[in-house]
């Protein structure tokens, strides 16, 4: 029989009674496979044992788990004052009894940082959609705290070696304290981890220990509470609502089941741990613009994963970005192994490697990453609630998760203590290696030409700026590496802090190791999934669909750095002109102009066909044409604020007369009408493709979106509006959802002249039916060999199955889907024909995720206006299966058949996937705006 000693302190259920602390500490002792249980109560002081209290028998299920929830936190010989206030006197529970609204969050921490300004200090950052602010502390040592800006001044020196010494750098590595930042509960509905927040707050003013005091001596510990309010408080307000007399631990009960949309996303419906790279939300910013005033050396990204899933922490899973460095996964490998030793104290399941992979550089696990200092997911099974019934029947409580949470902060808290100097070092080495390795290899410079889409070009260089990367426009022509390049083009020399965040972003294809991807082909080859957790390629410039050109060679031309204003001002020439105005077409500029125009109640017309004005420019098809005749007396006034506004570069026009293409007056000039836009949102939408969907029209364009729950369709009267967006699906089925009935109401609002607007999976709605809206279908997986018979009786004939592989392929079903792609970037090309391509380029890059393949409409049908590429350049960046690549290529990524009165739309992939496809995004936007344009209702 072996026996498992585990001491902890346990000070809260002692000192209850007395109502202060007694300096006691509790011994339990499990007789293992025999479940016997004894109890040691001993003075820590004197050593003696007071008391033993009992010898009893207990049930496997009750262990250290089971802890009352009053007990939160426990930690070993901790010795809590009684000047610092628990959860439970100033929010009034028990720590761990209750999930913390964001606001009860909120409200502890400004008081501890009120109630002790010597030693925390909390620094507001970013806001939410709803309002919610959103912050972080800082505790450390009074000396610390005192010193604190002189402290973040310090690291940022030490993070841009360009500027000290190697002298300068170790005096900062000797005198520095090391730092970690936990960050928590971006996942609103992954509840523990915010509690564990306050838990360590607590603990590291409360406890007057000398091993708390000797962490605090060298290390600074940064808390972010609660990085995603709006999801969290979704959860919790919607969790109350649905108790009952006692709390449910069954996972079919309502509490464990949250009604769409979860509170896993923000406002916008974002998933904000994928985020990191775009920086579309407004918390990732705040975020990414705080870790750069801190840089901490160890970041913990602290998640819930499934309720029977025990506890993740690093090292992660393969494949790694090859961008991280051999010295990062040594220390990622040193946190797990002291959070695995902790873990074996308290007797509490982990794994680490099995899943949650380092490969994706947008997770907030990564992101810091990629700027030189450690980052790490850390996943605790969920109880989604107060008690959750595991599958083995242990139930999981609330409070288990928040005292797991804050042993494995503590436990990262001690690994940086312990490593201090070494994490500093490695630190500085990064950055210095980076600045290295930017000078000496292939790509010593990129470099973007900009001669079109200059406000993606804006944007994109606001965000690399944010992202802490230095952009420099050019003030004059140069040329490099062979090439000419015009002024005003965009240089990223590679020589920064920061090397490794601009390769991973702008490269076409970060590698995966070659190991990893051979052993997903066998995985495959045996009828299995993969094991690839996210997209294998994000590269900046592709998804934003602009060239960019790589040289060996640094660029040096006069040049100015870029701000990080994603929208600059616009321009109009001409103010006071005669006849009116043009807005070339083709940028997101253009698209906010014609936002806000049509909401000042502007009449504004776009050209089906690219025109050549009597001024000598050219413009592209889609370009915009406000006359004065067509508007008020204060246009001029309202050309320039709009320009301002949006960016556009607007020019006044004496005379319609065009040289070649259209007039004015043709056929092929379209009124764009002020579209009334609604969405559905709710089941079976899926809440990320609603979310992006939504946040695009916006957001990005500031024009607003009626949602509408695909219940009200079946009776609904929809003529109120003019374009319908219909959100990818996750669960369950538009057919489903709508019915019959809802079916026919779209049918009707379509012939009536609305335009119905499909985003990916969506367009199987579409296929359905007796009367379907789209004569597309979707294919199955094309069947290697011969294909299978059906056969009806139980016995058939003999046959024989000759190799391994054949027996593979036999086991696969007749109908069988093909194979889930993860996601890579494919190339599509445009038929710039059409009126729904206006202003896009002749070759765009789409997102392609899942296993959706859809044959091309026929000519009688409707028009494929973009289709994927051949085989053969259809991979753009990242990984695909080669099958899929063969059966993806040139099949439709955007349809369009005209039905009744009215335009069907359907985007094959999701345009909008994450809001940072942004080369996509004016496909949408023309699918909205030039989509009522061309349907003919009745007006
Ligand atoms: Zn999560």
């Amino acid at each position: 029989m072996s026996l498992t000693l585990l001491a902890m302190a346990d000070n809260r259920l002692i000192r209850q009674p007395a109502g202060r602390n007694w300096p006691l500490q509790r011994l339990h002792l499990f007789a293992g496979p025999l479940s016997v249980r004894l109890l040691a109560y001993r003075n820590i002081k004197t050593g003696f044992f007071m008391s033993i209290l009992k010898v009893s028998a207990l049930t496997a299920a009750l262990s250290l788990s089971a802890l009352p929830s009053q007990a939160v936190p426990v930690f070993p010989n901790s010795d809590y004052s009684n000047s610092v206030a628990s959860v439970e006197q100033i929010l009034g529970y028990p720590l761990g009894s209750r999930i913390s609204e964001p606001a009860a969050i909120k409200q502890y921490f400004e008081q501890l940082a009120a109630a002790h300004p010597k030693r925390i200090k909390l620094v507001p950052y970013a806001q939410s959609w709803q309002g919610r602010p959103l912050f972080y502390v800082v505790i450390g040592s009074e000396q610390h705290i005192s010193q604190l800006p002189d402290i973040q001044q310090q690291m940022q020196q030490l993070a841009n070696p360009q500027n000290i010494s190697d002298g300068q750098a170790e005096q900062l590595i000797e005198q520095l304290p090391a730092s970690v930042w936990i960050a928590n509960s971006l996942h609103g509905n992954e509840i523990s981890p915010a509690e564990s927040s306050m838990a360590l707050a607590y603990h590291l003013l409360a406890d007057q220990s000398p091993q708390t005091a000797k962490l605090l001596a060298n290390t600074l510990v940064y808390i972010d509470p609660l990085q995603n309010p709006d999801g969290h408080n979704r959860f919790v307000s919607r969790y109350y609502a649905t108790v009952g007399l006692a709390h449910s631990a069954d996972r079919l009960s309502a509490e464990h089941n949250e009604p769409w949309p979860n509170g896993r996303t923000n406002h916008y419906l974002f998933d904000m741990n994928r985020d990191w790279i775009s920086l579309t939300q407004p918390e990732t910013r705040g975020r990414v613009k705080a870790l750069q005033q801190v840089y901490p050396l160890v970041f913990v990204d602290s998640h819930e994963m499934g309720g029977d899933m025990g506890y993740y922490f690093s090292p992660e899973a393969e494949p790694y970005n090859p961008h991280i460095q051999a010295n990062q996964r040594q220390s990622l490998q040193w946190l797990g192994e002291n959070n695995a030793r902790w873990f074996d104290k308290f007797g509490y399941d982990y794994f680490t490697r099995e899943i949650f992979d380092a490969f994706y550089p947008g997770y907030g696990a990564s992101w810091p990453l990629y700027h030189g200092s450690i980052a790490m997911t850390y996943e605790m099974a969920s109880a989604r609630g107060h008690n959750y019934r595991k599958a083995d029947g242990e139930i999981l409580t609330f409070a288990d998760g928040v005292q797991r949470n804050f042993v494995a902060f503590m436990a990262t808290i001690e690994t940086a203590s312990q490593r201090a100097p070494q994490l500093l070092k490695n630190f500085y080495q990064y950055r210095k290696d980076a600045i290295k390795q930017g000078s000496s290899g292939a790509v010593r410079s990129f470099i973007f030409p900009a001669e079109r889409d200059s406000a993606g070009h804006t944007k994109l260089s606001a965000i690399l700026t944010e992202h802490g990367i230095t952009v420099a426009k050019a003030n004059e022509a140069f040329k490099a590496c062979g090439q000419s390049y015009q002024a005003g083009s965009y240089v990223i020399n590679t020589a920064q802090p920061t090397y490794h965040l601009i390769r991973t972003l702008l490269d076409d294809t970060v590698p995966m190791d070659k190991d990893f991807i051979a052993k997903q082909e066998q995985r495959r080859a045996n009828n299995l999934p993969d094991q690839i957790y996210d997209v294998t390629a994000w590269s900046l410039p592709l998804m934003y669909n602009l060239p960019v050109d790589s040289c060996n060679r640094a660029v040096s031309v006069a040049s100015t750095v870029v701000s990080s204003e994603r929208v600059l001002a616009g321009s109009v020439t001409n103010l006071q002109a005669e006849f009116g105005y043009i807005v070339p077409w083709g940028d997101m500029a253009a698209a906010r102009f014609v936002s806000a125009a049509l909401q000042q109640g502007l009449k504004v017309k776009s050209s089906d066909l690219p025109f050549t004005h009597q001024n000598g420019k050219q413009y592209p098809s889609g370009s915009l044409i406000i006359s004065k005749a067509d508007n008020g007396p204060q246009l001029a006034e309202q050309m320039q604020q709009l320009a301002t506004l949006s960016g556009a570069a607007v020019t006044g026009i004496n005379s319609s007369w065009v040289t070649d293409g259209p007039n004015f007056g043709s056929f092929n000039v379209k009124t764009l009408h002020k579209p009334n836009i609604a969405m559905l949102w709710d089941e079976p939408a899926n809440p990320l493709s609603a979310g992006s969907a939504r946040f695009i029209v916006e957001r990005n364009l500031n024009y607003p979106v009626t949602a509408i729950r695909p219940a009200q369709l079946t009776g609904a009267d929809l003529s109120h509006y003019q374009v319908l967006v219909v959100p990818a699906s996750s669960r369950g089925s538009y057919q489903q959802a709508l019915g019959s009935r809802g079916l026919a109401n779209l049918r009707s609002f379509v012939e009536r002249g609305g335009v119905l607007i499909t985003l990916g999976n969506a367009t199987d709605m579409l296929l359905a039916g007796d009367s379907p809206l789209l004569s597309s279908k979707r294919e199955y997986k094309v069947r290697e060999g011969d294909a299978k018979k059906a056969e009806t009786d139980s016995k058939v004939a003999g046959s024989i199955i000759k190799t391994p592989q054949e027996y593979q392929q036999w086991l696969v079903p007749e109908k069988a889907d093909p194979d889930w792609v993860p996601g890579f970037i494919a190339r599509a090309e445009v038929d710039q024909q059409h009126w729904l391509t206006a202003g896009v380029p002749a070759s765009v890059n789409s997102l392609y995720v899942g296993n959706q393949v859809y044959q091309p409409l026929t000519i009688a049908d409707g028009r494929n206006v973009v289709r994927f590429a051949p085989a053969e350049q259809l991979l753009a960046g990242g990984f695909v299966w080669d099958e899929n690549r063969q059966q993806i290529a040139n099949k439709p990524l955007v349809m369009v058949q005209e039905v009744g009165r009215g335009q069907v739309i359907s985007f094959t992939q999701e345009p909008n996937f994450r809001a940072y496809v942004d080369g996509m995004h004016l496909l949408y936007i023309n699918a909205i705006f030039r989509g009522a344009a061309h349907a003919n209702p009745l007006r």
